[in-house]
């Protein structure tokens, strides 16, 4: 896709407008923005990315919690983490859930294609997507931009 100057904290405001109703009154959003503020991506990395990674973390924490959004640069990356106070991932289907078509979700309820698309999206920015777990146990996802290759 077509790349363009992106100012993160403000794609990323978009995309929890977009999400309001799905978060709603229990789902607390905390953001630190300490990176770039501005990166060369394509929209689809925010649009897409972010918003199934915000979107999945709603649908594992349907009691409520927190997603905690933080931006962090250095010389050769662009990072966004987001991470939320869910059941978090077992070890076991940390690989698969980047798989197209792999959903624990009711039939209906997820198509399973949203971290695929997600994985593929962030590859053609040479970058890369990396779950771990969060201090609390819950999901951690981290995309990782590549400077030099944002730029080429
Ligand atoms: P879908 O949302 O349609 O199920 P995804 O590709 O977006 O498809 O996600 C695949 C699976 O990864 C989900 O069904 C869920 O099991 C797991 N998953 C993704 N994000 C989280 C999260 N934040 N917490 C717990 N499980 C998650
Ligand atoms: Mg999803």
């Amino acid at each position: 896709g077509e790349r363009s100057l992106v100012n993160v904290p403000e794609a990323i405001e978009t995309v929890l407008a977009l999400l309001h109703h799905k978060l709603g009154e229990r789902i607390a959003v905390t953001r630190t923005f300490s990176g770039r503020p501005e990166i060369h991506c394509t929209p689809a990395l925010l649009n897409q990315v972010v918003m199934n990674i915000i979107g999945n973390a709603a649908d594992a924490m349907p009691d409520g919690g927190t997603i905690t959004i933080t931006t962090h640069s250095d010389d050769t990356c662009d990072e966004i983490k987001i991470c939320d106070t869910g059941p978090g991932i077992p070890e076991d289907l940390r690989e698969k859930i980047f798989e197209p078509f792999f959903t624990t979700k009711p039939v209906g309820a997820g198509t399973g294609l949203g971290l695929a698309i997600a994985y593929s999206v962030v590859q053609a920015h040479s970058g890369s997507l990396t779950v771990e777990t969060a201090p609390g146990g819950g999901a951690c996802f981290v995309i990782g931009i590549p400077r030099q290759a944002a730029r080429a």
